[in-house]
């Protein structure tokens, strides 16, 4: 845990207003200097990946950075880098959608890609652009037509009563005003066939200030009685979890809300056993539930510095495991691919097993099958694998 670095934080990230603080948030090289060190090169280097892809990082998650650690992860997953400006990386070519969002899209930010779960993009905004991100487009939409299109969604949910759980994503949806977030939450509460809500967001790890809004405490509160709320979150790394990202998760939990783990698998940042295993025993000590471990996905700028060959993921995973008690290894190791999500089972010598989880709407049969495939040295995808006899 981020005890040392925290203590040596000269503000009360708890009295901000999340609004203001915002406006505060570093997205230029020379706004960047102030806070972090960078060579000739790396400023140089900076300029041109921000042309490309902003940056933008709140200043409670770079004030987490060590600067006397030249590998250090929180900067990896904040700082832009160069190798961000490789499109195809030394792994293989990149897709822009490996997750095959694009087509589930029903219109009006709503993905129907698996037939109990409708997913809303209900904001395209993030407090922080992650350098790891998939979802790499980033658009903003107005508040007002924001809600509007939810209201839309909402529409689809009510027609569709085999949908019985929506994820709101984005983007980050506890970036939207606590009024819009109302209105959104209203438009789902009386639909009969809907048994939860999912509120995906990295807010809880990369900008904990909007969880000091009592209103949004109490919203939540509110209308987790008349539907289970849940909170998907996305920490990654241990220095991660500080005393102010854990007071966000209390505030959830005092609202009723459990908070679930999606990380990410990242080479340089958590790719090895002691921060794994750090990483999810620090949250079950915080009462959040480990739950997914995702490869990362071959996406352009990202795949080629981020991804680690499965083979070598495995193993890492594996060792990993054997060191957590039960509640801490609930995790399932996944890949969010096109066809739908497989856990990676494990290996039986120079083969991966993955087991199909879910499977697409169009394809229900797909669900539950084992797949076998030929681990490569280099290999970290699914279609980087051929396919092969147990
Ligand atoms: S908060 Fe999530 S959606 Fe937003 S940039 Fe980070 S990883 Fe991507």
């Amino acid at each position: 845990m981020n005890l040392a670095r925290q203590a040596k934080i000269p503000t009360e990230w708890s009295q901000l207003d999340w609004r203001e603080e915002l406006k505060n948030n570093v997205t230029s090289v020379d706004e960047l200097k102030e806070h972090v060190r960078l060579t000739p090169t790396e400023e140089e280097d900076l300029r041109k990946v921000v042309d490309v892809h902003p940056m933008n990082i709140p200043r409670y998650y770079l004030s987490l950075i060590d600067h006397d650690n030249p590998d250090d992860p929180i900067r990896k997953l904040s700082v832009p880098g160069p190798e961000e400006l490789i499109v195809a990386g030394s792994m293989g070519e990149t897709t822009g959608d490996p997750y095959g969002d694009d087509k589930h899209d029903k219109g009006n930010g709503i993905l129907h890609k698996y037939s109990y779960t409708a997913l809303v993009v209900s904001t395209e905004y993030c407090s922080m652009y992650c350098r790891h991100c998939f979802r790499k487009r980033m658009v903003g939409l107005p508040n007002d037509q924001t809600v509007q299109n939810f209201k839309e969604a909402a529409k689809y949910i009510a027609e569709h009563p085999e949908i019985t759980n929506v994820v709101m994503s984005g983007g980050d949806p506890f970036l939207l005003p606590t009024s819009a977030l109302r209105e959104m939450l209203e438009a789902l509460k009386d639909i009969p066939h809907l048994n939860y809500v999912r509120i995906g967001s990295r807010a809880p790890v990369v900008y904990p200030i909007r969880f000091f809004d009592e209103e949004l405490i109490e919203l939540l509160a509110e209308f987790n009685e008349r539907k289970t709320i849940y909170v998907p979150t996305h920490f990654n790394h241990p220095d991660e979890i500080t005393p102010t990202s854990t007071e966000a998760v209390q505030r959830l939990r005092s609202a009723g809300i459990a908070v679930n783990n999606q990380a990410v698998f990242l080479r340089g940042v958590n790719d090895d056993e002691d921060t794994l295993v750090n990483l999810m025993n620090d949250l079950v000590r915080i009462g959040v539930n480990p739950y997914y471990l995702y490869q990362c996905m071959p996406v352009a700028r990202v795949r080629h510095h981020f991804q680690v060959p499965l083979k070598k993921g495995i193993d890492i995973v594996d060792r990993a495991r054997r060191r957590m008690d039960g509640y801490a290894k609930r995790f399932k190791f996944i890949i969010g691919h096109d066809i739908g999500k497989l856990e990676i089972c494990g290996r039986l010598g120079d083969k991966a097993i993955f087991k199909q989880i879910h499977a697409r709407s169009d394809h229900p049969e797909e669900a539950s099958r084992l797949l076998v495939r030929k681990l490569t040295e280099t290999g970290g995808w699914l279609d980087d694998l051929p396919e092969v006899e147990l």
